[in-house]
């Protein structure tokens, strides 16, 4: 998987369709308030949707209909939008914590309770559906703000399953690129890397991981303590 600067298009397409999870489409909500190249890309998707939903309605869908609707569908995607380049970084003052993620925060980040995980790196959870969704015990994902301090490098690691970082403040750079607010990545297995926060401010993410059973419980966490980073 080629990692992006914003969604790849699978993404906005399950997020216009509605069939994201909750903590997926947390991620992806939030990188929309802050790129209008993917919420012009999720307006057409959804009025791509709502043609076929028309049709459906009042005939059955011809495949002269479902191949035209493809076709569209199967023009460019995010992945080919140019990169969002140089970003204003939030000034003092200005809600860094867009909507949707400013609610489920329950306010901006100055309130944020960081706990820390190793040095230079904390984290706060995020309550999703209800419950602070950071059960690795279940095997569920985990929605985490993650703030690494200025200059520092996370440990080299790969992904046991898929997580996506939304960049809030700050940047940050791996061998993949260089990220700004609003940037956003989805890593997987495939991609083996070591994050390092911008020398010039503390980098804060939003993180949304997919933790898989086998790493679960005690022996997971001793083993590898970053491994859920
Ligand atoms: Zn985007």
């Amino acid at each position: 998987m080629t990692p992006s600067h914003h969604p790849v298009r699978d993404l906005l397409l399950a997020y216009a369709a509605g069939t994201l999870p909750e903590a997926a489409g947390l991620a992806v909500a939030t990188h929309l308030a802050l790129c209008p190249l993917c919420r012009a890309e999720v307006r057409r998707l959804e009025a791509l949707g709502g043609t076929l939903l028309e049709q459906e309605t009042t005939a059955p869908v011809s495949d002269g209909l479902l191949d035209a609707i493809l076709a569209q569908i199967e023009e460019p995607a995010p992945l080919s939008l140019p990169l969002l380049g140089p970003k204003p970084r939030a000034s003092a003052g200005s809600p860094a914590l867009p909507e949707p993620l400013r609610s489920y925060v329950g306010g901006d980040l100055d309130g944020v309770q960081w706990k820390p995980v190793v040095r230079g790196l904390d984290e706060a959870p995020v309550r999703v559906g209800g419950a602070a969704a950071a059960d690795a015990a279940t095997g569920g994902t985990r929605v985490r703000l993650m703030r690494v301090r200025s200059g520092v490098a996370m440990p080299r690691h790969t992904h046991h399953g898929t997580e996506m970082t939304l960049v809030l403040a700050g940047g940050f750079s791996d061998q993949t690129g260089h990220y700004l607010r609003g940037d956003f990545t989805l890593t997987d297995t495939s991609v083996d890397h070591q994050p390092t926060a911008d020398p010039d401010g503390d980098c804060i993410c939003l993180a949304v991981t997919d933790a898989p059973l086998r790493l679960t419980g005690p022996l997971g966490r001793l083993l590898n303590p970053f491994v859920r980073f």
